[in-house]
């Protein structure tokens, strides 16, 4: 491997102490971190248990850990690299507290039974629990979070909520994933003897992507870092690429590193060894229109490469034609590869399109960390509805039955379903004719299942001639299962579940016959996705935080989706495009189309900026 540079040399040989790394994208942050981790064990002799290196998703986990192989070797896999919620679990259960962790879904069910006990009408569950989050990742008790919003009746609400919430939990030894930084934050705040041995154990403390720290993050570390300075607090960051607001996360823990830690060292790293002069100046035409941060400048010895392409397409679905044409012609003409190339969007929702382009054209692709469109959640309980519309007395229909029985809540439980197995078995039935003939005792269940059957016996006999996306738009609002899965997990910051829904429908669409859609979809179900990093990667930017490819595709410059019309920040907005561009080393594809659903499309203001000052290829549809 090549040597690091007299900058990285000197970050990464700091001593004793408390140091901060601001850098551009590529500049080799990360890379640094490693060599660091491999100098304290092989020069200075530190054992490598007694380093400990942190970072906030699960993909720049797993990139660290990969990383570090070259380094140490052997040796790699006992330094402890990981996110920081699973460093909190891991403390936590092993200072002796027993409990679980609630699923998004659980919480919710959670959160529910709370507000009913309480009898309060005028909030959803959804909002409340964001509130309750916000109020945890900023360290702000009920008590306090009580005070703050004295005067606004909500929020007292949600105060009472939040009381009664955290009490239950505790009562049932439960956590959520909240909790697991609060109560670390807690232990280690209130228990000397706890704070110093872990102060003594991980002497290391080192952090990638530091600029994504929350206020509650902020403060374990801060009571993590070794109190007699026998040891170091390392961390590295860009507050260009903070893009995780919505967790609470600021970017000022970075920009005023200096007041909070004023004894603290601040190093620089200048040169960029990830990209192309041309991808670097795309890369600074659009974030010097951000007001808000250190300014730095982007500069490389790599040499000249192609200029950014921009791809222009009539509609979603011409572009995603657009990518797979571009993708082979690279695979048929250059030394690239699948693997060398990614595809970034903003919202989960737009891989739809991709992946059925890609499917039909067979580019093979997989979504890291991630699960592919047909496998989601909410889409599953819409085409399990559908399976038993089509054939219900299949086994195919068995199982999408089980699948929806309590979806939305039925009050069924994995007992009740059992019996219905057994009762199936015995009268050699297929399970939806045993659920209508099943002896039920209780009233509500048996009202539950009577509506059930009753709005879908309709749909079984006609289904022959209903369309699919009929039948979907039926299924969702006779049942509210737009309601339902959107209760049924974490708030996102993108109503996610009913874009994706909404997605399906579209593509249901095309398709005259439930049968012949139902076929489709299955195609994709078991097909292209593969959990090993082969194909071409799809994700969302916010996951490709850290990562780097050779190619990377950009796609939906268009307003509403990149800046996504959901975030009123736009300096975050235009920064979450900064990370995405910032990923690519040698050809960047910035994608865009005219019209979405009918509907004229407006250019991304980032696209105007990135092109503000050179003039670029264009290749158009
Ligand atoms: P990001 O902000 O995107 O996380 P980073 O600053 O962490 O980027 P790295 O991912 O560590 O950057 O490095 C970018 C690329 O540059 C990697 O492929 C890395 O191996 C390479 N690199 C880093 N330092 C050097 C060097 N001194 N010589 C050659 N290549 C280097
Ligand atoms: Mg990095």
């Amino acid at each position: 491997m090549s040597d690091l540079n007299p900058e990285q040399q000197k970050a990464s040989e700091f001593t004793d102490g408390v140091c901060v790394v601001i850098a551009v994208p590529g500049s080799g942050k990360t890379r640094t971190m490693m060599e660091r981790i491999g100098i304290l064990v092989n020069k200075h002799g530190i054992p490598p248990e007694n380093i400990l290196g942190l970072t906030f998703t699960r993909n720049a986990a797993d990139e660290m850990r990969h990383r570090l192989v070259p380094v140490l070797g052997e040796m790699s896999s006992r330094v402890f690299l990981t996110t920081i919620h699973s460093f909190c679990y891991t403390l936590l259960r092993s200072e002796g507290i027993v409990f679980e962790i609630l699923s998004g879904r659980e919480q919710m069910i959670f959160i529910k039974e709370v507000i009913k006990k309480l009898k309060i009408r005028e909030v959803s569950a959804g909002m409340v629990l964001g509130e309750i989050s916000l109020a945890k990742n900023n360290l702000i008790g009920c008590e306090e979070f009580r005070v703050m919003h004295a005067g606004d009746r909500t929020m007292v609400r949600i105060a009472d909520i939040y009381e009664a919430y955290d009490r239950e939990k505790s009562a049932r030894m439960l956590m959520d994933f909240d909790d697991l930084l609060v109560r670390t934050h807690d232990m280690l705040n209130n228990r000397i003897d706890i704070r110093e041995k872990y102060q003594e154990v991980f002497c290391h403390l080192l952090v990638d992507e530091f600029q994504d720290t929350n206020p509650a993050q902020m403060e374990i570390l801060k009571l993590l870092i070794p109190e007699n300075r026998q040891g170091s607090f390392w961390c590295t960051g860009d507050d260009h690429q903070a893009i995780f607001s919505f967790t609470g996360a600021s970017v000022g823990n970075i920009i005023h590193f200096k007041s909070i830690f004023p004894d603290s060292q601040q190093m620089i790293l200048h040169v960029n060894y990830r990209s192309t002069p041309q991808i670097l100046a795309a890369c600074q035409n659009l974030i010097r229109h951000n007001e808000k941060q250190i300014h730095k400048t982007l500069k490389t010895d790599n040499p000249d490469g192609e200029e950014v392409i921009v791809l222009e397409s009539s509609s979603e679905e011409t572009e995603a034609i657009n990518l797979v044409h571009e993708i082979q012609t690279l695979k048929e003409s250059t030394d690239y590869d699948y693997q060398d190339m990614a595809v970034l969007y903003r919202c989960n929702f737009q891989s739809r399109i991709i992946e059925e382009v890609f499917s039909q054209h067979k580019i093979p692709y997989h979504i890291e960390n991630g699960l592919c469109f047909y496998d989601r959640r909410e889409v599953k309980i819409l085409l399990d509805y559908l399976r038993v519309i089509s054939s219900p007395e299949t086994d195919e229909g068995d199982e999408a039955l089980a699948g929806i029985l309590n979806v939305p809540n039925r009050y069924i439980g994995r007992k009740f379903i059992g019996e219905l197995r057994s009762f199936a078995a015995e009268k050699q039935f297929h399970l939806y004719r045993a659920l209508k003939e099943l002896p039920v005792t209780l009233p509500y269940i048996r009202k539950n299942i009577q509506a059930l059957t009753g709005f879908l016996d309709p749909l079984i006999s006609e289904a022959g001639h209903i369309r699919p996306a009929e039948a979907i738009s039926l299924v969702r609002t006779s049942l509210d299962i737009d309601r339902y899965v959107s209760e049924e997990d974490m708030p996102s910051p993108d109503d996610v579940k009913i874009q994706n829904m909404d997605q399906l429908l579209l593509s249901a669409a095309r398709y005259d016959d439930i049968r012949a859609f139902l076929d489709y979809a299955a195609g994709f179900q078991n097909e292209s996705v593969s959990d090993n990093r082969e194909g071409v990667s799809l994700m969302t930017i916010h996951k490709a935080k850290g990562l780097e490819f050779p190619v990377v595709f950009l796609v939906g410059m268009v307003e509403g989706i990149l800046p996504t019309r959901r975030n009123e920040n736009i300096e975050e907005e235009r920064r979450i495009c900064f990370v995405a561009i910032s990923r690519a080393m040698h050809l960047l594809y910035l994608s865009h189309y005219m019209t979405c659903l009918g509907q004229a499309a407006r250019t991304s203001r980032f696209l105007c900026e990135i092109l503000g000052q050179e003039t670029d290829k264009k290749v158009s549809a």
